[in-house]
């Protein structure tokens, strides 16, 4: 499909990246190949806009998926990445930073008694998985489909539904044997993870789930879900991991524990925390990250496990997040999901907006949404038409239907009124769409 607004410099990287990268990027999604066209190639961000190399401006409604939570280019989170890269960039030594980004988050989630800092989400959820295995010697991990933990082998199972199913491989490169050892269950469903339990005894180390999901578009949990997940898991021997990569820091103070108060046994962190760098984590009950090593005798490690400069980005931006930000990008992201919902009912769009806190997304059916396969059964078309709309006018949104929204404490009156600019057209763009 050819688009009317191309992007010539960014048409002309893409065709460089493609010939000394696969697909012409370094994560998939980043490729437009859900939505079709030329994917932007980005130059600079200040506050809640983006700049391509063609020099058009957008909205962002990404925010570098999650991680920005104060806008792009925050004066005081570059002014501490400044002062940190001054000292240097890497010592490979233990160092102040961590330290204080380890006692930020220790202090702020109470459930995490102790933290180890990690480069990525995936490295977090991979080391969750196998401190959980390591502490109950035992290998199976469940999972939901749709729920997203990151590229680790044994978490790119994803089954069709059905109960207790034994996941099959989701990608090449993932063996049987890895993957026989995940049992991926319907989201939403606790009768599945009882019979789950039931069907092995004894052998399930973990129940791993995001602890509100925003990678299958975002589907929260239905109440009592994650209560009955945690009891479960006690009765049965096994640790609860919450995945707050995506929640964490984002969707209160505290993430989602802030919001349902769930006392997982794990749990995993990235985004927000590294304030724009790579820098994850993970933690929880003292008494289990007692095994890591040096302490115990699971094995962990990283060249740039708690990096000064990433670990000063973190820090600083989380210690601007106080009650006062959280309050304006709630009210942010409220304004946005009455603003698109009305767009799309005035055009007669089928269409259900699903928010977990200020996180969102727009489902383009109006039957309810409780899983993945909820999920998959929306107008898929429709999105399309309606993110290549937005994005002619100024607006870049995630380019997947399946994909949380964020936004800043940067998205002021004036970013809110170009998003609303556009979206007449967008609802009309999809409403006019066909399959
Ligand atoms: N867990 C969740 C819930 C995520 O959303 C993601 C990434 O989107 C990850 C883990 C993996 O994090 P990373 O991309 O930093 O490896």
């Amino acid at each position: 499909m050819a688009y009317s607004y191309e992007a010539p410099v960014s048409q002309s990287l893409f065709d460089r990246a493609s010939v000394v990268t696969p697909g012409g990027v370094n994560s998939p999604v980043r490729a437009f190949r859900a939505v079709g066209g030329t994917p932007r190639f980005m130059v600079s961000g200040a506050g809640p806009y983006l700049t391509d190399a063609d020099g058009r401006e957008y909205v962002d409604l990404v925010c570098s998926w999650g991680p920005m939570i104060l806008g792009h280019s925050h004066p005081e989170v570059i002014a501490a990445v400044q002062e940190a890269v001054s000292r240097g960039t890497s010592f490979g030594t233990p160092g102040e930073g961590e330290v204080a980004l380890a006692e930020e988050i220790v202090a702020r989630i109470e459930p995490v008694e102790q933290v180890r800092l990690v480069s990525s989400g995936t490295e977090a959820t991979m080391s969750a998985i196998r401190l959980a295995r390591g502490f109950t010697g035992r290998a199976k991990v469940v999972k939901f489909a749709g729920c997203y933990h990151g590229h680790v082998d044994a978490l790119l199972a994803a089954a069709g539904s059905g109960v207790a199913t034994f996941g099959l491989p989701d990608t090449p490169g993932v063996t049987g044997a890895t993957a026989g050892d995940t049992v991926v269950l319907p989201y939403n469903d606790l009768d599945a993870v009882r019979a789950a339990f039931a069907a092995h005894p004894g052998e399930i180390a973990c129940v791993i789930t995001e602890a509100s999901p925003g990678n299958m578009g975002v589907v929260p949990p239905a109440d009592g879900f994650n209560a009955g997940l945690k009891e479960l898991c006690a009765a049965n021997g096994a640790l609860y991991i919450s995945d707050e990569v995506m929640t964490g820091f984002r969707t209160s103070k505290a993430g989602w524990y802030g919001v349902d108060g769930v006392r997982p046994d794990l749990m995993t962190f990235g985004k927000v925390m590294g304030g724009g760098f790579p820098a994850a984590a993970f933690g929880g009950r003292g008494d289990v990250m007692a095994h890591l090593a040096p302490a115990g005798p699971v094995y962990q490690a990283g060249t740039l496990s708690g990096n000064p400069v990433a670990t000063a980005a973190g820090l600083a931006q989380l210690r601007l997040l106080d009650d006062a930000a959280y309050a304006k990008i709630d009210a942010v992201s409220a304004e946005l999901r009455s603003l698109v919902g009305d767009a799309l009912t005035k055009e007669g769009v089928a269409h259900t907006v699903s928010a977990a806190s200020n996180m969102f997304s727009v489902f383009f059916t109006d039957q309810p949404v409780r899983d993945y396969e909820d999920a998959k059964k929306q107008d898929v078309f429709r999105f399309t038409a309606f993110f290549h709309s937005m994005l002619e006018q100024g607006v870049y949104l995630p380019p997947s239907a399946f994909e949380s929204w964020f936004v800043s404490t940067a998205h002021d009156e004036r970013a809110v009124e170009r998003i609303a600019a556009a979206l007449p057209a967008a609802a009309r763009a999809a409403s006019e769409a066909t399959a």
